[in-house]
């Protein structure tokens, strides 16, 4: 994976703006900032970044604006700053097509930890066309896509066909948030009831399998009101 990679960040805040700059630096991922909407969308089309961090309270355009934008012909990889807690704005974002969010104020180590996410998922999108890689491991749990196999610590874990779906699916997606619906469409498809209780039960039963103790995981997240997110891999 590129470190090289280049990062455009649409923030009007300067102090922000200059500590995820530092931050980023460190990394050597290379930098543009836009302090509007509109320079960000120029800089966008005319430099082409690798991945968009974006804040939302913009002066000239509310950031959700150039996501719609940005879809429109891009999977350019959006990670959404904002100092918005509300969940059913995360959700919105993330049903919009940005890739993830962050909520400030953040650390450096989970800002690094997104970007990372994002960027990997799009080049296997890019390189395997649609995250086609062969496995998944993080601590004990490995997931064989091709045989369609999850083991811990070496022993195979029994799941129900529904169950193997969402674990993969949240297994491809590792590190980024996948909401409710995305889910519930992927998995049990575009006509399923909007109650997520089917979800519900199911992550019950994947995590009484896969983790010691399912009050506190180790593998899969909740994301209180908006959805899952599962472990990034280990190397
Ligand atoms: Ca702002």
């Amino acid at each position: 994976m590129s470190s090289k990679a280049h990062i455009l960040i649409i923030e009007d805040e300067k102090s922000i703006c200059n500590f995820i700059k530092a931050a980023l630096q460190v990394q050597e991922y290379r930098i543009s900032v836009a302090h509007t909407a509109a320079e960000g969308l120029s800089v966008i089309t005319s430099r082409c970044p690798d991945l968009v961090l974006l804040d939302l309270g913009l002066p000239d355009m509310d950031g959700s604006e150039i996501i719609r934008k940005v879809r429109e012909w891009s999977s350019l990889p959006v990670i959404v700053i904002s100092a918005r807690t509300q969940e059913q704005d995360k959700v919105r974002m993330l049903d919009l097509g940005a890739d993830d969010y962050i909520t400030k104020p953040f650390g450096t180590s989970e800002l690094l930890a997104r970007i990372r996410a994002a960027l990997r998922h799009s080049n296997q999108v890019l390189t395997q066309g649609g995250g086609a890689s062969t496995c998944y491991r993080a601590g004990d749990l490995c997931i064989d896509f091709v045989r369609r196999q999850v083991t811990l610590e070496g022993q195979e874990v029994h799941l129900t066909a529904v169950e193997y779906k969402l674990v993969s699916l949240l297994a491809r997606n590792a590190g980024r948030v996948v909401t409710h619906d995305a889910i519930m469409t992927q998995v049990w498809g575009p006509y399923v009831e909007a109650d997520n209780r089917i979800l519900r039960v199911n992550m019950a039963n994947i995590r009484r399998k896969i983790e010691k103790n399912p009050a506190e995981p180790q593998y899969i997240f909740t994301e209180i009101g908006i959805g899952y997110r599962m472990r990034e891999e280990t190397t």
